[in-house]
């Protein structure tokens, strides 16, 4: 077979790797790329290949940068089966509706944008941009969708097998191990890290001959995760007590769900007072729908909320909020409450309304749930700078900023290692995708240390016959 590299090759978005056999082509994930601006919109349009002539496609789990390309792939040809779990499914409707209505708006800027500067410079005559994909086209994807069990063998092509484990990475993710010209391949998709809310453990992995496996944290040991829930106790209590807010940027997918647990079962420990939490992001409102559809993919302690009866994502003091008044209306809220919105960098979304309105004030607390990159408003304020840009304008920043980060969904070094030990007497190839090169040379060199297996490192487009 000849495996060809086709994206999250020495970077962490866009995951895209393509499997020949025979005549047939076989895709695993179709993500979207994330960088600058032009680059991205390059590389995401135009595909190394004809999407009419690949055959079927392996969707490892819902997250945009595996998911995120895949309406722009179906709009131009590719007719075959997308096969995934049932939850991987539900959150792409959303998620990829979702892209979709991003990609519309920013076309919509950039034509009324070029439109004033065309009057000012008459021979400026660039086409209008297209977006990359529409809410339809996000919509007739959805029609390709095949559900798969977890742990079910599905035939994905004539005499090519695919088996699902639980990646324990988000919601419905999986690992996947296929069977093809007599050999084992073992596609990582992201490997999540025990103990995380909601979702169940990681399977390890198991015997294959050829290993196509995640770098993302390829050089980091997280902190243990049971500090999570206490930190989070000590923020909503001391916040209160002096009458101030949190606003807390979270992904709308899986961050937001994590937090709304984890203060559900605060409450219930009677470790904090009940205020009123709003969580504000329409995408948010949506996801958790899935969530609360898909109980099978629960871990024992959550099994458990539903068991008594209690629905792990509704308390009495928790609204969500869909409509673009009623969020404005947070504003008027006196009291200490707790504020989860997107987008989880502070990038864009609501989210921006409420930090513009509350970073003024001393009682209040904005609380960091994730990773943020650098450049970002997110970032920005962790770094402690006293006065931030937020719609053009200057803020001073008198809010204290704290973070939660112990809630990564990838596992760190030394968990990536651990998972993959089942499979160091088998495994004949091993490729390390989704990572920034120094993590992936990290993790090659440990690799090599302690299972004195040689890892490679494919650039992007590179092919190999195995
Ligand atoms: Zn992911």
């Amino acid at each position: 077979m000849k495996l060809t590299f086709r994206g999250a090759a020495r970077t962490v978005t866009g995951s895209m790797h393509e499997i020949q056999t025979g005549h047939r082509r076989l895709l695993l994930d179709c993500g979207m790329y994330q960088g600058r601006r032009k680059e991205a919109a390059e590389r995401n349009r135009h595909f190394p290949f004809a999407p009419a002539e690949v055959d079927a496609l392996l969707l490892s789990h819902a997250h945009i940068d595996h998911s995120g390309n895949l309406p722009n792939l179906t709009s131009n040809g590719f007719g075959g089966p997308i096969f995934t779990t049932a939850a991987t499914r539900d959150l792409c409707a959303s998620m990829l509706a979702d892209s979709a209505f991003i990609q519309e708006k920013d076309a919509e800027f950039m034509n009324r944008r070029n439109s004033r500067r065309r009057r000012v410079i008459e021979e400026l005559t660039s086409e209008p941009v297209e977006p990359l994909y529409t809410i339809n086209d996000a919509k007739a994807a959805m029609e390709q969708f095949r559900d798969v069990d977890m742990h079910s063998r599905t035939e994905v092509l004539p005499g090519v097998f695919s088996t699902t484990h639980e990646a324990g990475h988000m919601l419905g993710s999986t690992f996947l191990e296929l069977e093809l010209e007599g050999k084992k391949l073992l596609f990582s998709g992201d490997i999540g890290r025990c103990c995380l809310p909601i979702i169940r453990d990681p399977e390890r992995a198991c015997a294959a001959d050829i290993l196509i496996m995640e770098s993302t944290y390829g050089d980091r040991l997280h902190q243990p995760m049971m500090h999570a829930k206490d930190k989070l106790a000590h923020i909503i209590n001391t916040t209160a007590r002096r009458g101030g807010k949190i606003i807390a940027p979270a992904f709308a997918v899986g961050r937001t769900q994590q937090i709304v647990l984890m203060i559900h079962e605060l409450i219930h420990e009677g470790k904090i007072s009940e205020i009123p939490v709003f969580v504000d992001s329409p995408l948010a409102v949506n996801v958790t729908e899935a969530f609360r559809k898909h109980t099978e993919c629960y871990d024992v302690e959550t099994n458990a909320f539903l068991d008594n009866g209690d629905d792990p994502f509704g308390f009495r003091r928790l609204r969500y909020i869909r409509d673009v008044e009623e969020s404005k209306a947070l504003n008027d809220v006196r009291v200490p409450c707790i504020i989860l919105s997107a987008s989880g960098m502070a990038e864009a979304g609501r989210v921006l309304h409420h930090l513009r309105n509350n970073v003024g004030d001393p009682r209040n607390t904005v609380l960091i749930t994730g990773f943020q990159a650098e450049n970002t408003l997110g970032r920005k304020l962790l770094d402690g700078e006293k006065e931030v840009n937020i719609f053009g304008e200057p803020v001073r920043v008198r809010a204290e900023v704290l973070k939660i980060n112990e809630l990564s969904g990838h596992a760190d070094q030394q968990e990536l290692l651990a998972w993959m030990e089942p499979l160091v007497k088998t495994v004949k190839h091993v490729f390390l995708v989704h990572g920034e090169y120094t993590q992936q040379q990290a993790l090659a060199a440990a690799m090599l240390e302690r299972y004195n297996i040689k890892a490679t490192i494919p650039e992007r487009g590179e092919s190999f016959t195995v």
